[in-house]
């Protein structure tokens, strides 16, 4: 029986990763509904050359460093569809594909009355990679409004429903990322948003953006306005200058190490952790450090953010691995602090 996919050979990635490194894959597939991830599975098993390929799952690209070679057969997780599937006392209930584009699901969400998700605006990438890292910006982690997910194990070949107890999140964690990797393929994920909905303004500056813009009374509209604006002056715009975002976490350091940095650089900006810790912005921390701004042949940091590292032009897997390895061990020597990266090498 002819398979309802079409598996393709040698398939550049360069339009599919947002740091737009050209990336041959040895095969590629996009997968648009369960039925034929199952079909494909069952090839999979039965071709022995296929089943011994290394496996990558790839949703918008987004979080992604790519090498030049990918020997990989590449799953593109383009399942898609948006719809409300039941409402409690307190809680919608919208469930949405794993393909269909983040931010225009939140916009989706929000146009339709079912607040919650608005300070995650803007962010790249796919609903189905939203719970890997469980993705988080301006006070709020996608974990906090997460109801539930469905995904294939690509072991068993079972669907299973993961609860948030399940999904083990943690900051730009989850069982998914840090657990076993690619075994399994999320298929949808379903949010509960608040019917009774209160702003979260207490973060950066959207609460400086609104009352600047004379809004006293925010919509969720009104705050999702702001953080896309907020964003659009901070980060670059991955359609026009090739990055992957954040690429450290802000890491999280002792009482002990703090107070030592703080006395060296009384501005270091830090937030308490429950356990005593401290968390610190890696983008400050690279920018004390000298980086922002800087260029190598095909790569850099981007002159606003520190934190992103961008592609000047022809970059590749090992170019950005190359300055991202001197960041940290310049930060590192300088501070005394570890950094991690945020993006995915492969
Ligand atoms: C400009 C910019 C700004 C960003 N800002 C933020 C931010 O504010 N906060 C934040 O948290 N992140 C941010 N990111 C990172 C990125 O947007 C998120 O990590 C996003 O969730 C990645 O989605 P993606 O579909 O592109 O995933 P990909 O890069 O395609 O994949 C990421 C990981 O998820 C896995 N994966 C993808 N889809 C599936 C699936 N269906 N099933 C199983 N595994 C899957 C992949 O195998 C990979 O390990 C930013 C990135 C950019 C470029």
């Amino acid at each position: 029986m002819k398979p309802e996919y079409l598996l393709q050979q040698n398939f550049d990635l360069r339009h599919l990763n947002s740091f737009g490194i050209s990336a041959q894959a040895h095969r590629y597939v996009r997968i648009e509904s369960l039925s034929q991830l199952q079909a494909l599975r069952t090839q999979l098993q039965a071709d022995t050359d296929l089943s011994q390929l290394p496996r990558l799952i790839l949703g918008g690209g987004s979080n992604m460093i790519l090498s030049e070679h990918l020997p990989h057969i590449v799953l593109h997780i383009a399942i898609m569809g948006r719809q409300l599937k039941a409402e409690t006392s307190d809680a919608f209930i919208v469930r949405a594909g794993a393909g269909e584009n983040w931010h225009q699901f939140v916009l989706w969400t929000l146009a339709h009355g079912y607040p919650g998700l608005e300070n995650l605006s803007l962010i790249p990438g796919t609903v189905g990679a939203s719970p890997i890292q469980n993705i988080g910006a301006y006070g709020l982690e996608m974990q906090d409004y997460f109801d539930s997910l469905r995904a294939l194990d690509m072991q068993t070949g079972e669907v299973k429903t993961f609860t948030k107890q399940d999904c083990a999140f943690a900051y730009r964690d989850s069982i998914f990322k840090s657990g076993e990797p690619g075994r399994y393929v999320i298929l949808d994920v379903c949010f509960a948003l608040p019917k009774q909905w209160q702003a979260r303004l207490n973060y950066g500056d959207v609460a400086k953006y609104l009352q600047a813009h004379n809004v006293a009374t925010p919509t969720p509209i009104d705050v999702s306005n702001a953080i896309i604006a907020i964003r659009q002056s901070k980060l670059p715009d991955p359609a026009l200058i090739g990055n992957a975002g954040s690429f450290f976490k802000n890491p999280i350091v002792t009482a002990d190490l703090r107070d030592q940095l703080l006395r060296q650089y009384p501005a270091c900006v830090s937030y308490p952790q429950a356990n005593g810790d401290y968390k610190l912005a890696a983008g400050w921390l690279i920018e004390q450090c000298g980086w922002k701004g800087y260029s190598a042949a095909t790569v850099g940091v981007y002159e606003k953010q520190a934190l992103v590292l961008i592609n000047l032009g022809g970059a590749n897997g090992a170019a950005v691995k190359q300055l991202a390895q001197a960041i940290q061990a310049d930060v590192l020597a300088k501070m005394g602090v570890s950094l991690e990266v945020e993006p995915v090498f492969v």
